[in-house]
């Protein structure tokens, strides 16, 4: 039986990655540097506006980065959203700071406004770190403007919607930075990678020297600061340019995923499927929905699907419920929590053929037939 999965790497037909990947080899900078690494950030870049990119081994050291930019240092408070994966948060300790997580919103499953304007009547944050979850735009315009009002510079983890435009913006773009991930599941991959998005050329820069080690301006090896070793390889980012070339074809495949799944769905009213706002061009990178009924569980519906060689996968556990956060500061209430207990994330390859699809929905449909 053929595997049907999440998400998994999808090459270009066309090849492109490795012409890239054979152009490094030519030239031999197999290496954490070269044309790929330049090329890639510029052309990552030319997407988001212009802003300075940095092409760096994950999007959790992009995170990294982003917080050291901001001289986050140990007791300092960081906002984050709460339903997200680790990565989001992790960083934030990283740097003995204290992340504080705030709850989540029905409409995008993404940062709550009201909980955030809540938090800051309490604490004084450094940073902000708002998540747009499968590709869904949280409430930008709402959270940029808390933060605009306090003069806290906002964060977006665009890990999983990078080519998502609310209202002709891109996602990565509305924050003072923001991080993207390139890891095997995500919607374009470089086998494992992320970058740095910045409104700043000196935070650019800054976190170049950083990923690399921090080398001071000297004949010898001198360090003022301590670095990191987090840099892209040139390998990587030439997978990550052929990758780029088929950006908009991977998110109308998304997209033709999610319709179908929005029909096949539709009148069943005990699910509703994770949508795209007014306004609003998601790259859908996971379909994700929620259940209203008691009897039929999340996990009934893995479990078959499963039992059919069928990867689906529950929504992000919130931060505030890990074991590792449990002394962290919450603001909010339930609704990450019921979001996390009655959702399901549905296959969303785009391998994945309509016959596929209808298999999928077929076999969620047996449940209230
Ligand atoms: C994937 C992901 C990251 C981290 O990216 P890595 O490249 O795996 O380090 C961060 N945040 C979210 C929401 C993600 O989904």
């Amino acid at each position: 039986m053929k595997r049907i999965y999440l998400a998994s790497p999808h090459m270009s037909e066309g090849k492109f990655e490795e012409a890239f990947v054979q152009e490094a080899f030519d030239t031999n900078w197999v290496a954490p540097l070269g044309k790929n690494v330049d090329e890639f950030e510029t052309e990552v870049s030319h997407l988001l506006g212009g802003r300075p990119c940095v092409a760096l081994s994950s999007g959790t050291a992009a995170m990294h980065l982003a917080l050291k930019n901001l001289g986050i240092q140990e007791g300092d408070y960081v906002f984050c959203q709460s339903l997200t994966f680790s990565a989001s948060a992790n960083p934030i300790v990283y740097e003995k700071a204290i992340p504080v997580f705030i709850d989540s919103e029905k409409e995008t499953w993404n940062m709550d406004p009201v909980a955030l304007r809540e938090a800051f009547k309490t604490y004084t944050p450094k940073a902000v770190i708002v998540v747009h979850l499968y590709g869904i735009t949280a409430k930008i315009d709402e959270i940029r403007t808390i933060c605009a009002e306090y003069q806290v510079p906002l964060i977006e983890d665009a890990a999983e919607s990078l080519g998502t435009i609310y209202q002709n913006q891109w996602t990565g773009t509305f924050g003072q930075q923001a991080i993207l991930s390139f890891n095997g599941n995500k919607i374009i991959t470089t086998s494992g990678g992320g970058m740095l998005v910045t409104s700043q050329e000196e935070q650019a820069s800054f976190s170049r020297f950083l990923a690399t080690q921090a080398r001071d301006q000297a004949p010898h090896y001198q360090h003022s600061h301590i670095g990191y070793n987090y840099r892209m390889s040139n390998i990587c980012a030439g997978i990550g340019r052929g990758q780029l070339q088929v950006l908009e074809e991977r998110i109308e495949q998304k997209r033709h995923i999610h319709q179908r799944y929005l029909e096949g769905f539709g009148d069943i009213g005990d699910i509703s499927l994770l949508s795209e706002r007014l306004g609003e061009r998601s790259n859908y990178w996971l379909s994700a929905i929620q259940i209203t009924s008691k009897n039929v569980r999340p996990s009934m519906l893995m479990e078959a699907l499963a039992k059919e060689n069928i990867e689906s996968r529950p929504v992000w556990k919130p931060m505030h419920l890990q074991p590792v956060f449990e002394d962290a500061p919450y603001f909010g209430g339930e609704v990450a929590a019921d979001l996390f207990e009655n959702g399901l994330c549905l296959p969303s390859d785009t391998k994945m053929t309509d016959e596929d699809i209808d298999k999928v929905i077929g076999i969620i449909r047996s449940f209230w037939e």
